[in-house]
């Protein structure tokens, strides 16, 4: 979901960016050619068994794990394309499910879900970190993941293939409107420089953006982001909303465990 605008909180706009949950047109892309991977001369190589290592804020060394995104956490799944009765009312039986997850790990945000199942919003487990050199405020839970991902795009030319300027993170509003919450909410979502990776299923001004006037091109060529970021991220639990009938390119979302983003901590690390 993009952001509203950092500095403008216009009403009208906050309204058009809450109609943009409305189903849009475009297709899922199909993946195609797979990019040839090989490693640069100055990142750090990876070690042999392909995992990744990471340095956590208390120095402590870990060993990054690739997982998957939880079906029932992604957006998709709570709004089945389909008039089945019972269909919809699995999908709605998710959200619950994913709200009341999301409580629990992330944080009580008002008027979503138990407040008894964590006593604290999510802004209060937030904090400062970098991500390709940008500084972004997400939740401390999720940092180690992005870490990971970092790690994983500075070991392949991925890091070279493109130098996003932009990037948001936690939100302490909520952008969708009725029974849904956006994980900007919950510090779980980051968006990518908004402006060269924009929203072509949402409304004004994300779909005017050039690119989306472009309907013979797939989602992954409307975007300045190179495909092999979003592989980066999904190998690590975040789920890409390119994926979803919003297009929104700029957007990726820790649908992951939590608890399961690195495999153990290790020792100190002495340098
Ligand atoms: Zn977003």
């Amino acid at each position: 979901m993009p952001a509203v605008r950092r500095t403008l909180a216009a009403a009208p706009l906050l309204l058009a960016l809450a109609a943009s949950t409305l189903p849009a047109r475009g297709d899922d892309a199909k993946k195609d050619n797979a990019e040839a991977k090989e490693a640069t001369k100055d990142a750090a190589p990876a070690p042999a068994s392909g995992k990744l290592t990471i340095t956590l804020a208390d120095g402590k060394t870990a060993t990054c794990r690739e997982q998957s995104a939880q079906s029932f956490l992604i957006r998709g799944n709570w709004f089945p394309r389909t008039n089945d009765a019972e269909k919809l009312k699995e999908g709605r039986k998710l959200l619950e499910q994913a709200i009341k997850y999301r409580t629990e790990k992330y944080g009580y945000f008002e008027g979503y879900g138990n407040p008894k199942a964590n006593r604290h919003p999510p802004k209060y487990y937030a904090k400062s970190t970098s991500f390709m050199g940008l500084s972004v405020q997400v939740h401390s839970k999720i940092i180690p993941a992005l870490k990971c991902v970092e790690a994983a795009l500075k070991a392949s030319p991925a890091g070279d293939e493109y130098k996003p300027r932009t990037m948001g993170g936690i939100r302490f509003h909520n952008t969708y409107r009725g029974v849904e919450i956006s994980n900007h909410v919950y510090g779980i979502a980051v968006d990518i420089e908004p402006d060269k990776n924009t929203c072509c299923g949402c409304v004004a001004p994300w779909n005017t953006h050039p690119l989306c006037k472009q309907k013979d091109k797939t989602v992954w060529e409307r975007m300045a982001m190179p495909r092999s970021w979003v592989e980066a991220f999904e190998k690590y639990g975040f789920y890409w909303l390119g994926h979803d009938t919003l297009q929104d390119t700029m957007h990726f979302e820790f649908l992951g465990d939590p608890d399961k983003i690195t495999e153990s901590t290790g020792d100190i690390a002495t340098n």
